[in-house]
């Protein structure tokens, strides 16, 4: 969860921005869920100042109620920058959602990963979630006008390229239903054993570089939610060395300008955007 406290200006949106990266990077490098909460903290935060900012980790704030100040502090998970929020709770939203919000006068934006809308793929990733859960989840942030952000994975295990798109693409569509105002589309990727298990046996096969564009090229023609493609370490899905650099800087400028850019064709691989 990230939060932007009173001031929501551009700085704290590029901090959000980091610390979304950094925690998609915790996500690539342990894999989870399914490990300590505080692992996953104590990770973010080694993130966090490898990419320049200040951290404080369990930082106290104390609660005034009725003009005695409690005992027991408000601990924040961590703070970045001295603006930024993060929560590592897995299950956070729920009435801690409402302590946060009585406590800091900002608008909240909250990160909840989808993953994918196949409720079969979805029960098998093993990330204690239903889409049920999801929509109920979303319903209780709409109520409270709480922005939400979602991750979308493109092809993750048990899917063929084809399957993997068209549920990249229902899963778009089932996030901007549950009024998420950011969907990051990340194409999935070992690193973390057990997708090359999965591979190993012929469960999974990371999407092609043509489906990430494809889906991207969907979700924005939907023109609802903001969709960015996560172009961490892309050359891996690429097959493709010369049209490879300006495909990425394509996807790149789609990230920031939201908007569908003319396809980039390839005399070498025949390749078209389009
Ligand atoms: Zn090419």
């Amino acid at each position: 969860m990230t939060v932007d406290p009173p001031f929501t200006g551009p700085v704290e949106n590029r901090i959000s921005g980091i610390v979304i990266d950094a925690a998609l990077e915790v996500h690539r490098t342990l894999g989870g869920p399914g490990l300590l909460e505080s692992l996953y903290e104590e990770a973010l935060a080694c993130e966090l100042k490898l990419r320049g900012l200040d951290v404080k980790r369990q930082w106290p704030v104390p609660v005034v109620y009725k003009g005695n100040q409690l005992k027991d502090d408000l601990r924040l998970d961590l703070l970045v920058a001295d603006r930024v929020i993060v929560e590592c709770h897995p299950a956070l939203v729920g009435s801690r959602v409402d302590r946060f919000q009585e406590l800091l006068n900002g608008r909240l934006e909250i990160a909840v990963g989808l993953e994918t809308a196949n409720p079969r793929v979805l029960a098998i990733l093993n990330k204690g979630m239903t889409t049920d859960d999801f929509a109920r989840a979303a319903d209780y942030l709409h109520a409270r006008e709480i922005d939400l952000r979602t991750f979308i994975l493109l092809r993750p295990p048990f899917m063929t390229e084809e399957a993997g798109v068209e549920w990249a693409h229902r899963s778009l569509d089932f996030a901007w239903n549950c009024g998420a105002r950011v969907c990051a589309l990340i194409p999935t990727r070992g690193g973390n054993g057990a997708l090359e298990k999965l591979a190993a046996e012929g469960f999974f096969h990371p999407p092609k570089l043509t489906s990430i564009e494809s889906t991207v090229e969907y979700g924005l023609n939907l023109r609802r939610s903001l969709v960015f493609a996560d172009l961490w370490d892309l050359e891996q899905f690429a097959d493709c060395n010369d049209c490879f650099p300006r495909r990425r800087d394509r996807l790149a400028e789609m990230n920031l300008s939201q908007t569908v850019l003319p396809p980039i064709d390839c005399q070498r691989c025949g390749h078209s955007a389009a």
